[in-house]
């Protein structure tokens, strides 16, 4: 039996899993990535997890493994495979896909991992049967994957879908990528805890500074949401204010793509009923009339496992690539 290989590379762990040619996980695991061995003793531990999957699912002498699909942080070429900078690995201007080839043996195809984010959701998970979906996640960043027309769009120089960096807010907060008032640098899980730990140190947040035993450094996203869920106003103010923003950048994707769906996902996604109200309401109220009434907002359908899965979907298109 032939079949496929998706590896989800993080700063912490790398998710591995083999896949027959309809998708159908048939094994998968999670082995710490031990990034401080350096890019040669990561790539071994990746290939090592594959080649583990192999003997896991007797695979080793039956069938091929016709494809490898790897989703890498941080900004890449997924026409060489190279990495560019993956700044919580340490790695610049790596052959990822050309090294783990070679230990694999195999054709590996690397891509970033909020682009695989929406191929996994659009192939397996939420927006399945879409042709224009846009895929989000909000966590400590913002990402995010375009599928236009049936098929990921990356861009001239491959940097499309950065939703995280469109400005909402002209004279906001300083964004990592040098700008202001960024979406990511008023509405990520990041600058929700940014903005918590403000306000607890000041004072005014007592709920949610008790919350973290006392200490403003300890205060993050998950803090917030839970002084939220208790029906503390301050988290509440705090988080319906990342909600809106959200909102705004949705209302400018759908006046500018018209999707049928966005899904989304990441941790601050699970802040509770309020912020996605308050998020389809701003996005409702900003939008064109016509482009609002065919969109949906979704939840991703599959969680932390999106990365892997889309890992594969990219396998298997490229597998079914080479063979037409
Ligand atoms: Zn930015």
């Amino acid at each position: 039996m032939d079949y496929v290989a998706g590896i989800d590379l993080g700063g912490t762990k790398i998710y591995s899993a083999l896949a027959d040619l309809d998708g159908n996980i048939l094994c998968e695991s999670k082995v710490p990535t031990e990034s401080w061995r350096g890019y040669e003793g990561v790539v071994e531990r990746m290939a090592a997890a594959i080649r583990d999957l192999q003997r896991e699912a007797r695979l080793v002498h039956h069938g091929r493994l016709l494809a490898v699909g790897v989703g890498a942080p941080g900004p890449l070429d997924s026409n060489t495979g190279v990495v560019y900078q993956a700044p919580n690995l340490g790695w610049r201007d790596v052959p990822l896909g050309k090294n783990l080839e070679s230990l694999l043996a195999t054709p590996v195809f690397v891509e970033n991992d909020a682009n695989l984010g929406a191929l996994g959701e659009h192939a397996f998970g939420a927006g399945r049967g879409s042709r224009d979906m846009v895929y989000v996640t909000v966590s400590t960043g913002i990402g995010g994957g375009l599928i236009l027309d049936g098929h990921l769009y990356r861009g001239a120089g491959m940097g499309a879908g950065e939703i995280g960096h469109m400005t909402v807010l002209s004279d906001g907060p300083r964004c990592r990528c040098g700008n202001k008032g960024c979406l990511e640098a008023v509405a990520s899980g990041t600058a929700i805890a940014r903005r918590a730990r403000r306000e607890a140190g000041a004072g005014t947040a007592p709920v949610i500074l008790e919350l973290a035993g006392g200490d403003p450094g300890k205060i993050t996203a998950v803090t917030v949401a839970e002084a939220a869920s208790r029906g503390d106003e301050r988290a509440l103010d705090i988080l319906t204010g990342a909600a809106r923003f959200i909102g705004i950048g949705l209302a400018n994707l759908v006046n500018l793509l018209n999707p049928s769906v966005i899904v989304l996902g990441g941790g601050v996604m699970e802040s509770g009923r309020l912020f996605w109200q308050v998020m389809d309401e701003e996005m409702r109220e900003r939008a064109l009339e016509r482009a609002c009434q065919t969109v949906r907002l979704v939840p991703t359908a599959l969680g932390p496992r999106v990365g892997v899965v889309g890992a594969i979907a990219l396998a298997l298109q490229r597998a079914r690539d080479g063979q037409d």
